[in-house]
């Protein structure tokens, strides 16, 4: 009886969140894309691989917030995109089906700490590589690279075309992102504000209470995808975003590792597969992989 009561509560819930839906949003489902896992693995005895398949578990961190990248299903709990697709892929060449992997939530600001604190083993979260970060963390990639921009109210009232149209104005980014670093040395006037995660800082748009978001345009343009009437995404980048996939100090097996999964998946099409079910429905076909960094 409390099997059929949970089975009524969970079809409830998806007819409503379905009738719900924003325009752009695909349909909520419980199903998910499962890579082909490899059964036949084999790994070095002292290696972080072999840690990892022995304990059919992997923890990821993600964004939850992201449409597009990293977007949580609201009736599985697991968040879906093109960086959980890139999870999913690392986790099945370790032997690891997509069930085996513990999603953890991270912001921008937490991705650095979580892997130094060992709460996660990979952080795959639109995370651009920089030299920064690579003092505290390694990354595998990159496996995508985005660009900086713009989203302002639907209209584009305040004719924002480039960063310096920003003069003066408030603008928000979130904490700890790169985004951030970036505009504040590039329009050094403009009034900052810093939220903790992009889906706060989109609702402030919405408002009015500041003129314009920044951050990669991959994340603007999910964000707009949900809410196409109330947001327009400014058709200018001006930095270069190449996304890593972050791991702790010290595996550099695991990066090696990751790199090879990456290079596979380049090669044989299963890249370009996970972009076209996820991002690129809204990002257009996927672009040419790109080359991955030398260690
Ligand atoms: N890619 C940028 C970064 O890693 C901005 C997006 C984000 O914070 O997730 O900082």
């Amino acid at each position: 009886m409390q099997r059929l009561l949970r089975r009524g509560a969970v079809l409830l819930a998806a007819l409503l969140l379905s009738a719900g839906c924003d325009s752009g949003a695909p349909p909520i489902s419980t199903e998910e894309y499962q890579p082909p896992v490899d059964t036949d693995v084999s790994f070095p005895l002292d290696s972080t691989m072999y840690r990892l398949h022995e304990s059919g578990e992997i923890r990821i961190g993600t964004k939850f917030d992201q449409p597009l990248f990293g977007l949580r299903n609201p009736l599985t709990g697991r968040p879906e995109g093109f960086d959980a697709e890139m999870g999913k892929l690392i986790a099945a060449r370790l032997g690891i089906p997509a069930e085996g992997i513990d999603w953890v939530e991270t912001v921008s600001a937490n991705r650095d700490p979580f892997l130094q604190q060992g709460r996660v083993d990979l952080i795959i979260a639109t995370y651009t590589i920089t030299e920064a970060r690579k003092q505290v963390i390694d990354f595998a990639g990159p496996y995508y690279v985005a660009g900086q921009s713009f989203l302002v109210r639907a209209g584009n009232p305040e004719r924002i075309g480039t960063p310096e149209d920003l003069h003066g104005k408030t603008v928000c980014a979130v904490e700890g992102s790169a985004s951030s670093t970036h505009f504040r040395e590039r329009v050094p006037d403009a009034d900052l504000v810093l939220f903790d995660s992009f889906s706060k800082c989109a609702q402030a748009v919405k408002n009015g209470q500041v003129t314009a978001m920044t951050t990669d345009n991959t994340i603007l343009a999910g964000l707009r995808s949900r809410d196409e009437e109330s947001f327009d995404l400014v058709d200018v980048t001006f930095t270069e975003e190449p996304y890593g996939i972050g791991v702790a100090n010290g595996r550099k097996d695991l990066v090696a590792f990751i790199d090879d999964v990456l290079r596979t998946a380049f090669a044989d099409g299963s890249w370009a597969a996970a972009w076209d079910r996820t991002a690129g429905r809204i990002l257009g076909p996927a672009p040419e992989p790109p080359d991955l960094d030398r260690y």
